[in-house]
């Protein structure tokens, strides 16, 4: 596993750095959503005390102080309707420019932080990708970026803004009545026991919800890339049972949360509707029986306003915990992957290198995944430039591991590597992997062309180039038959290939790469005996004069090798050519004996 490098900033913190380049539209933002905010306050102020008690109750004086006649109190109350319009019309506007602004920064903040935490993963060793638990984080990164983003162009200028509405709408209360002010806050602590409360339970429901739904999509996506071998074993009604206990827990999760949920918001409202029904009360009563409070209806109407308009900041006020809680998990994971350390990393001093001959040597290699654990004890081995060495041993001795090292997808525990001389560590690693190409097993094919998938390596190729390497690998043919021959798209969302197909390509990519160094890693496990055969072919002419190290199920595709190394537990423990290994009768001849009365038996020997 790679390590990560210490850091004790807050992630939230450091993804601010990634607007620096926008300071100036979230200033606007956030003046947008203060503007929006102050027009909310004045609409309870125009509606209540200016239309209600000033035109309705045919305030004179009030209208002469506009400067209008005495008596013009419909043209009063057009003005007081054209500045209710207006300030409705404003925060529209408002609005639309916040939102084109949020809209012009968040795609490049987002793509911004996709592209860094790709460009990491393209740095991080193989080990980094094993680790199921970042194969889980990756998948999440595209929806993490989304919504560390939004956090700041939408969640916090409204946090502030609602701050501000907050203590704007307070100072008007208490500036318009002080007595109904009070009242109408003397819910608030309940208000707050509830979130204080209430709200960490529910927090943790949503993760429950979280986890059930993971599973979920992990239970689905098995069942849809598994298919194949689920009907082969007829595990569809161990599948299904496995399912439905997911899904049940999801249920349970999702009613645990509507029943929470619902509670919290019955007793949340209960307590805002309370104070809103003591400010109505109170302030009739003083209307009705204390005119000497100077209440009026216009005041009453404008304070209700004032006391609903609390309730948007309390609501958000009380979910912000939630929305920063959520933004800096998702925080934490991107930085997870771009801060993850490599544990395979060029010299900074490597300088560039030709392989010239393809010699491989190891002396006294050691590795294990887990260095506490070695996979290879002691290795030492070595090719010639153009030989062929068979890998020999049972399943999970240890060869496919041997092979990875010599690429650097790991860096052994102990011992060294090297090529013409040359330690595999010194080397930079375009030289290094220019120079070694492999074809395993595990064929995969790029969203593509059949053409652009052969040159992967190689993309300067030409048609021609594409086309020798493809009749060399005996691909030419079938795929002349595709439907756009060179140009059919293949991959994940294009045309199926057979598995003897793909495994052709990987051939033909190789070939086109021109390595001096050839890996083969069960190269033809996957195919059918016809197919083998076929493709037996393509291989004799891509090992020609270069050094191979190959691992082959069927040993008798190794029979050629100059050198065979049979491994038995992480161990060299035979070396020899074919018929020094067969007269030896030790474990490559048993290994021997054991396949060939196997193949008799299938009758194909
Ligand atoms: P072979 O190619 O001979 O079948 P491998 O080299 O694939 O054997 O595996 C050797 C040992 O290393 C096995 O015990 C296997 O379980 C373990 N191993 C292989 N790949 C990994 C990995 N990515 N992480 C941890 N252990 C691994």
């Amino acid at each position: 596993m790679d390590n990560r490098k210490p850091t004790h900033i807050n992630p939230m913190f450091r993804i601010i750095t990634y607007f620096k380049p926008y300071i100036l539209h979230l200033c606007l933002i956030l003046l947008c959503y203060l503007a929006i905010a102050g027009l909310n306050l004045a609409w309870p102020y125009l509606n209540g005390t200016v239309l209600t008690d000033k035109i309705l109750g045919r305030d004179s004086g009030y209208l002469t102080e506009w400067g209008l006649g005495s008596d013009q109190f419909i043209l009063g109350l057009g003005l007081v309707v054209l500045a209710m319009l207006g300030t409705k019309l404003l925060s529209l506007l408002f609005q639309m420019v916040q939102g084109i602004l949020s809209a012009s920064i968040v795609p490049n903040v987002v793509a911004q932080l996709k592209s860094a935490v790709f460009q990491s993963m393209g740095r991080l060793s193989l080990s980094f990708f094993h680790s199921s638990q970042t194969g889980g984080l990756m998948t999440r990164v595209l929806s993490d970026a989304d919504r560390v983003t939004s956090f700041f162009t939408d969640i916090l200028p409204r946090l502030i803004t609602n701050l501000f509405t907050f203590a704007a709408t307070l100072i008007i209360m208490f500036s318009l009545n002080v007595k109904l002010a009070a009242l109408s806050l003397c819910m608030l602590p309940l208000l707050l026991f509830i979130s204080i409360k209430l709200f960490p339970a529910l927090f943790h429901m949503f993760g429950s919800r979280h986890r059930a739904e993971r599973n979920l999509n992990i239970q689905i996506n098995d069942n849809i890339t598994g298919a194949r071998v689920v009907r082969a074993f007829g595990q569809e009604q161990a599948e299904i049972s496995r399912f439905d206990q997911y899904n049940q827990s999801m249920r349970t999760a999702e009613m645990n949360i509507v029943k929470y949920d619902s509670l919290f918001h019955a007793l949340y409202t209960f307590a805002q509707e309370a104070s809103s029904l003591l400010v109505w009360s109170f302030g009739a009563y003083f209307i009705l029986c204390a005119s000497s409070s100077g209440m009026k209806l216009g005041l009453l109407i404008t304070f209700a306003g004032y006391v609903t308009q609390l309730k948007g900041p309390l609501d958000f006020l009380s979910q912000a915990i939630r929305f920063w809680s959520d933004s800096l998990n998702s925080a934490e994971r991107i930085f997870e992957i771009i801060d993850a350390v490599p544990d395979v990393v060029e010299k900074k001093e490597a300088s560039p290198f030709i392989i010239q001959n393809g010699t491989i040597e190891l002396r006294h290699v050691t590795f294990g995944y887990d260095p506490s654990i070695p996979v290879l004890h002691d290795i030492n081995l070595s090719a010639q430039g153009g030989q062929m060495l068979g890998i020999v041993g049972r399943s999970g001795a240890g060869k496919s591991t041997l092979v990875s090292l010599i690429s650097r997808l790991y860096d052994p525990q102990q011992g060294e590597i090297l090529i013409d001389g040359t330690n595999i560590a010194d080397m930079r690693f375009c030289d290094l992997r220019r120079n070694i190409a492999m074809v395993s097993q595990e064929t995969y094919i790029f969203m593509g062309t059949v053409a652009e998938n052969i040159a992967y390596a190689c993309p300067e190729a030409s048609r021609a180039q594409i086309i020798r390497a493809a009749k060399l690998a005996s691909a030419h043919d079938f795929i002349c038959a595709l439907p756009d021959g060179y140009d059919t798209i293949i991959g994940s969302a294009g045309h199926a290939l057979s598995g003897g197909e793909r495994q052709r390509l990987s051939i033909a990519r190789a070939i086109l790469a021109d390595p001096k160094i050839l890996i083969l890693d069960e190269a033809t496990a996957s195919v059918d005996t016809e197919t083998e055969k076929a493709i037996q072919k393509s291989l004799e002419y891509l090992v020609k004069n270069r050094t191979t190290l190959s691992i082959a199920h069927r040993l008798s595709t190794l029979r050629n090798a100059d050198m065979l190394v049979v491994i038995d537990g992480g161990r060299v423990i035979e070396t020899g050519t074919h018929e020094e290994l067969k007269e030896k009768k030790g474990t490559y001849y048993k290994l021997l004996e054991l396949q060939t009365k196997a193949l008799a038996m299938k009758g194909l020997e």
